[in-house]
């Protein structure tokens, strides 16, 4: 840290009719011969290069009330004309935030809501200065009652005035730690708890009904798992889950002290809601999720993330590591912490091994690749992806399962997969070194040998092997020693055409066609219409019934429409494939299972 002066930012919601806030940066010593700065083209977390600059509306540059001249050097750099030295330098820009994901900004006149990424231009040559930024609420005349939530810290003794509810003067060591603090504004519903002595907060933004007590206990619990599962003292001193409510969406981003979550209102709990229904559950595997991204990316971080570039592409073959760990650990969190059983938590896991299980793409790209890829094919999803792509958030997630469930097996519940985490907490997370590309290989072979002599060595040459090939897992064997049964069957009684339709079009549009199936030999693509089958119109909600009528084996005609044009082809029915995964507590586990599962999911 140096002793210039800060980089001083101001943001306001100036019109929030027009989804617009007026941003100002002041560099006190401009670069001679002319300042350059610059806006991320992508946000860390969400791996796809978005272009933030294209909402930057006006910028212009002062100098001590005059203009100077702006160079626009390329999509998202801009190069200010020279000042005299000892002047300081001034951008003036708008921003418009109409983009209702956890990745972007938004404002309208019930709430705003940025990520430093979408809003704040980094001046170049201080990536590493102190910044000061202002955060100023919406015209007082037609917005009362607006405050603010973010964990940037307060300033003090700085500039400006402390304002109350949150809005007023923060500070940042870094222009990385700076757009790290998303920060929400309006009339939310605030909650505060506990969780192992850190205060952790929620900010529930848009209308709804939610016993707040219950989702404040259940994420205590799920909070205070986690850090005791990575020791004390835990990585923050406080904690922010920022969540905008709608009637239908879904998605989190992690950041260093906080998250950004966007969610279904009918998910959260209400006052004298009895049960654990799936939407619920669904939610706090989200929180726990990206509460994990504290440890798990924020702290341990690849190599290829230290520091982050945030122009360009950043590539890793880790994802698998940090995205499907952190999905194992989610819903883990929620058996280990009590709060849901362990019958629901198998029920949970046997949907992400059927979810793997559906896409043909697993037998062509490994994590690694999938990892790599995420750029311009995870992110980028079109109607090949089933057949092209494996998630390296679900089969990551898997991998992390058959890893600790071979850890433990070997050394009868005293290693796993707990303690490879904690390593890289340990020697990652604590000490800012990034993880390299083949670094976890070690860390598992490492905690391995304490299942006996070459046992870690065995297990991590087998870990490269799943990792970057594209073999099934042998997940039923490995669940067995655990008295977890594992029982795959067919999705539906009828047979399959291969296809899967568009959701909620009410009409049999094709969303995909998979590779080797009946529609795909028949000449199907994704984009076709079914409109009858056998002479009989076929739509959206019908198509399930007509096939139950009929066997694998069977020929139907299909008509169907591929743009206006008519088409009909015949197709021979497949019996549906067995990819629908239950996973049951065995009937009469033998002592040493019941040991072996206690210590992997509790209870
Ligand atoms: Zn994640």
């Amino acid at each position: 840290m140096t002793g210039l002066p800060p980089i001083r930012y101001t943001i306001a919601p100036i019109r929030p009719a027009s989804h617009l806030f007026e941003v100002t940066c002041t560099v006190s010593d401009p670069a001679p011969g002319g300042q350059v700065f610059r806006l991320p083209a992508w946000i860390p977390g969400s791996y796809m290069i978005r272009e933030f600059a294209r909402n930057i509306v006006t910028l212009r540059a002062e100098c001590e009330g005059r203009a100077v001249a702006v160079d626009k050097l390329d999509k998202h750099t801009w190069r200010a004309a020279h000042v005299a030295p000892g002047r300081a330098l001034t951008l003036v820009y708008d921003v418009y935030a109409w983009d209702l994901s956890v990745r972007a900004a938004h404002l309208d006149p019930t709430h705003g809501f940025f990520n430093g990424t979408s809003v704040f231009l980094a001046v170049e040559g201080h990536a590493d200065r102190r910044c000061l930024v202002e955060i100023l609420p919406p015209p007082a005349t037609t917005f009362r009652g607006w405050k603010a939530a973010t964990t940037l810290p307060r300033a003090v003794g700085e500039i400006g005035v402390a304002m109350p509810m949150g809005f007023g003067c923060y500070r940042a060591d870094s222009y990385d730690e700076l757009v790290d603090h998303p920060v929400e504004m309006g009339t939310f519903t605030h909650e505060v708890f506990e969780a192992a002595g850190v205060p952790h907060e929620i900010a529930l933004t848009g209308r709804h009904d939610c016993d707040t007590r219950r989702l404040c206990a259940d994420l205590a619990r799920i909070c205070a798992w986690q850090i005791e599962l990575f020791g004390l003292p835990a990585p923050v001193d406080r904690y922010l889950f920022l969540t905008m409510l709608v009637g239908d969406g879904y998605g989190g981003l992690e950041h260093r002290a906080s998250t950004a979550l966007l969610a279904s209102r009918n998910d959260l709990p209400y006052v004298g809601m009895s049960g654990l229904p799936d939407g619920y559950k669904a939610f706090l595997g989200l929180c726990s999720h990206e509460y994990f991204h504290t440890w798990n990316v924020k702290r341990i971080r690849p190599a290829a993330f230290t520091p982050y570039d945030l122009q360009n592409e950043n590539y890793t073959r880790l994802l698998w590591a940090f995205e499907g760990f952190t999905s194992y650990y989610d819903d883990l969190a929620l058996v280990r912490s009590g709060v849901i059983p362990i019958e629901d938590y198998l029920g949970l896991l046997g949907k992400t091994v059927s979810a793997v299980l559906r896409g043909s793409g697993r037998l062509k790209q490994s994590v690694a690749e999938s990892s790599f890829d995420a750029w311009i094919k995870y992110y980028r999803q079109d109607e090949n992806a089933p057949n092209s792509i494996v998630s390296y958030y679900a089969k990551g997630a898997l991998i992390a399962l058959a890893l600790d469930l071979q850890l433990r097996a070997a050394s009868a519940g005293s290693a796993s997969l707990d303690d490879v985490m904690r390593l890289l907490w340990q020697r990652h997370g604590r000490t800012g070194v990034g993880v390299e590309e083949d670094g976890l290989f070690a860390l598992v072979e490492e905690v391995g040998e304490r299942g006996g002599k070459g046992a870690g060595r065995r297990l991590a040459r087998w870990l490269a092997k799943v990792v970057h090939g594209t073999d099934d897992l042998p997940l039923a064997r490995l669940l067995k020693p655990f008295g977890v049964a594992c029982d795959v069957e067919a999705a539906s009684k009828g047979p399959t055409l291969g296809v899967k339709l568009a959701p909620n079009s009410g009409e049999a549009k094709l969303a995909s066609v998979y590779d080797d199936g009946p529609a795909q030999a028949a000449g199907l693509s994704a984009g076709d219409v079914l409109v009858a089958m056998d002479g009989l119109k076929v739509t959206g909600s019908s198509l399930e019934a007509q096939l139950a009528r009929r066997k694998a084996g069977d020929r139907v005609e299909i008509h169907a429409f591929r743009r206006d044009e008519l088409m009909s082809c015949d197709v021979e029915l497949a019996a549906a494939p067995a990819d629908t995964v239950k996973l049951t507590l065995a009937a009469k586990p033998v002592a040493a299972a019941l040991a072996l599962r206690k210590s992997w999911l509790g209870g």
